[in-house]
């Protein structure tokens, strides 16, 4: 049985002040919601006082970025090895770092394999573009990005993998249930094909991209389906904890 995972990520919103203040608005009920790793990704320069305001809770931290070097001249940047004292989860590629930082999926790959090897367990985000979408593209663009992220990895485990078309990022238009089951599905049998059957079983994948407490629900009651990677709709207290409350909720009844 894969244990339900629905990740918050912040982006680059809430100074640290207002970071403190969503922690301990959401940290008692989000304690209490059983069966679920909840996740939050606040911005590097919170990450500290997180740590210690949910220390002893079942709330659980991840970063939103990591370079792949252990330390040196890279003015700029946050190692893995600086991430493990502070954090277990860190999304790598998602899409706004593929659009904005010209991530590929050769950084990418240098990333996850620096995040597995430093003990992270990485949130690797794929997902194709609207006109990849249009143009029927989607399994080939994901496959793509599995394979060169994935590339001479052999041991996955820790690894999640989100689901995120980039056209249901930030823009209110989610994919339907039925079309995130599809392709979540795909990456579970590429994954099977890359590695074997039980590798695939074990691995979490969630959908990402405009999910809502008005929406979850029809992402999380598919089977393949494992939660969410959420984006604005973390930023909200009573959201955020009604996604994790549904999601838990709903994967005990399957
Ligand atoms: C995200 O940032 O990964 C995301 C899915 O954002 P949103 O939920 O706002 O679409």
């Amino acid at each position: 049985m894969r244990v339900p995972l629905i990740a918050g990520n912040w982006k680059m919103n809430a100074n640290l002040n207002e970071a403190i203040v969503l922690v301990q608005t959401m940290r008692r009920e989000l304690d209490e919601i059983a069966n679920i790793d909840k996740v939050l990704c606040p911005p590097f320069i919170s990450l500290a006082a997180i740590r210690d305001l949910i220390k002893g809770s079942s709330i659980k931290l991840g970063a939103q970025n990591v370079y792949f070097e252990a330390k040196g001249a890279y003015t700029g940047e946050i190692s893995p090895l600086m991430l493990a004292d502070l954090c277990e989860y860190v999304i790598i590629g998602h899409s706004e770092r593929r659009q904005y930082f010209n991530e590929n999926d050769e950084i990418v790959n240098k990333k996850i394999m620096a995040a597995l090897r430093t003990g992270l367990k990485p949130i690797l985000c794929v997902g194709e573009k609207l006109e990849e979408n249009e143009a029927g593209k989607t399994k080939e663009v994901v496959i793509t990005q599995l394979k060169g992220s994935l590339a001479g990895i052999t041991n996955i485990s820790g690894l999640s993998v989100a689901y995120e078309p980039v056209w249901a990022i930030g823009t209110g238009k989610a994919a339907t249930g039925e079309q995130a089951n599809e392709t979540i599905g795909f990456i579970r049998r590429t994954i099977s094909k890359l590695y074997d059957e039980g590798i695939s079983q074990d691995l979490r994948i969630l959908y990402g991209g405009s999910v809502t407490a008005d929406n979850v629900d029809e992402f999380v009651e598919k089977s393949e389906i494992d939660g969410a990677l959420v984006g604005g709709a973390s930023l909200k207290a009573d959201q955020f904890i009604s996604i994790v409350r549904q999601t838990s909720k709903i994967k005990q009844t399957r």
